[in-house]
């Protein structure tokens, strides 16, 4: 199965493609409120002006045909899958600059296919899309290996906007192996050891890692990394939160010593003795 771009419809598992006419779909109520909103400003024009190509795994045709919309009209190129296994197949054959992951799918679930994803050992970009708003389901969906969330229903400006700084974050890694007490890592490869144990991050843990091994012993402000990740001030700190939570599960939970400390109110950072 291979997808053309310039058609208009969607294939599912089997390969079947849907034909939407411009005037067959119809918005998603979820989704009305993104045509009020026309505040966000890209970063810079440069980046606004990449064209990115995207896997989109949605099964509800409304919301799919929305986003696809959106986003090849502002000039990206997107594929589509309508459900998790078709999803996967076209995430592990194809080349993609960043991934929509609905979470909950039809014939595998959004969070067991980033982890199958992740297990094969593909660094592309995830944001994840979640109707289910509770705290557990997002650390278990980083932990997972996703890279980004947005919970329904969300601003299409914003996921345009969210998947331009995910790609940049791919651009912008630079490559020495860092080596602080008994961790070491490598952004190239987004692989961290320690103890001989080779762990493999996604890009924002990896992120997060890099920062705090590249300040330490300094302690990072929420503010300055919530900045650093995503490119804005204003992104809540429970979001930072949950990425260093699903950061520490991987290189400090299975050791005895914890090297990334919380600064109470303040921030976080990496002590290594
Ligand atoms: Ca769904």
């Amino acid at each position: 199965m291979h997808f053309e771009p310039a058609s208009r419809g969607f294939f599912d598992s089997t390969g079947a493609l849907f034909v939407s006419s411009e005037g067959a779909v119809r918005a998603s109520p979820t989704l009305a409120t993104h045509a009020k909103s026309a505040e966000y400003q890209p970063p810079n024009s440069e980046a606004a002006s990449v064209s990115l190509k995207i896997l989109l795994i949605e099964d509800q045709h409304d919301i799919a045909a929305n986003i696809w919309d959106f986003l090849e009209r502002r000039g990206h190129v997107v594929d589509h899958a309508s459900d998790g296994a078709a999803g996967l197949m076209h995430a592990l054959r194809g080349r993609f600059d960043a991934i929509v992951l609905d979470l909950g799918l039809p014939r595998l679930d959004g969070l067991d296919l980033c982890r199958q994803l992740r297990a094969a050992g593909h660094g592309v970009p995830v944001l994840m899309l979640t109707a289910r708003d509770t705290l557990e389901d997002k650390l278990r969906g980083f932990a997972d290996g996703a890279d980004d969330y947005m919970v329904k229903p969300f601003e299409l400006k914003e996921l345009e906007a969210r998947l331009r700084v995910l790609h940049r974050r791919t651009q912008s890694l630079p490559g020495t192996t860092l080596a602080l007490g008994p961790i070491s890592f490598d952004p190239d490869a987004m692989i961290a050891k320690r103890e001989g144990v080779a762990i493999t991050l996604t890009r924002t843990h990896a992120r997060i890692l890099e920062f705090l091994m590249r300040r330490s012993p300094a302690v990072v402000s929420h503010e300055v990394l919530i900045e650093h990740l995503w490119g804005e001030p204003g992104r809540d700190v429970a979001t930072l939160h949950n990425h260093v939570y699903a950061l520490r599960q991987l290189v400090d939970k299975p050791f005895a010593l914890s090297l990334i400390q919380s600064v109470h109110g303040i921030g976080y950072r990496l002590y290594a003795p």
